[in-house]
């Protein structure tokens, strides 16, 4: 079966200790298994998503103006991959099977060709690995199952600032969308 790997919003905003809008600790510690996943998938060919927020100052239109504060603001350090992630994507930038998406929504598909990217390549299972578990990862996880795709989570690589929302969520991924929990 063709797999992908989706690195869903690894940033400085939402890891760093003095990010916008940080996971903190929770997401600092899961660091060295998102790194270990993401280069294995490299070496051995496998398709890498990184699906990363991007926010414009203020946008009046924008729903999460009224919920968060400013976060990966295009063109910021906060946007930057978190730590040594950022490493490994401007040493593997250039593969082919390396690709940034920029996303808007929780979801990796609102918006997005993530749709048509997969489609293009056979893939049928997508592992997902980043922050937050209970947010842009839930919400990418509902649409992958909407869309009959089968669904990894790399449970020591996904994290959120809220420890409730995370354990809820990785029930729900087993339970509800039916989700391999690695
Ligand atoms: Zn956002």
């Amino acid at each position: 079966m063709k797999r992908a790997l989706l690195n869903i919003d690894y940033t400085n905003d939402f890891i760093a200790t003095n990010g916008a809008l940080t996971c903190g600790e929770a997401g600092q510690k899961i660091e060295a298994a998102v790194v270990a996943i993401t280069r294995t998938f490299i070496e051995n060919g496998v398709d890498i998503i990184y699906a990363i927020d991007v926010h414009d100052e203020g946008d009046a239109y924008h729903p999460e103006t009224k919920l968060f504060p400013p976060h990966n603001l295009r063109n910021t350090n906060g946007r930057l991959l978190y730590g040594q992630l950022q490493e490994v994507y401007e040493e593997s930038r250039d593969e082919l099977n390396v690709h940034w998406l920029d996303k808007t929504r929780y979801s990796a598909f609102a918006g997005t060709t993530l749709g048509i990217m997969l489609r293009a390549r056979g893939i049928e299972e997508v592992y997902l690995v980043g922050v937050c578990t209970d947010i842009c990862i839930l919400h990418t996880a509902v649409d992958l199952y909407n869309l009959g795709y089968r669904i990894v989570i790399v449970k020591d690589a996904v994290a959120s600032f809220n420890q409730m929302g995370h354990e809820w969520a990785l029930a729900h991924f087993e339970h509800t969308l039916g989700a391999t929990i690695l």
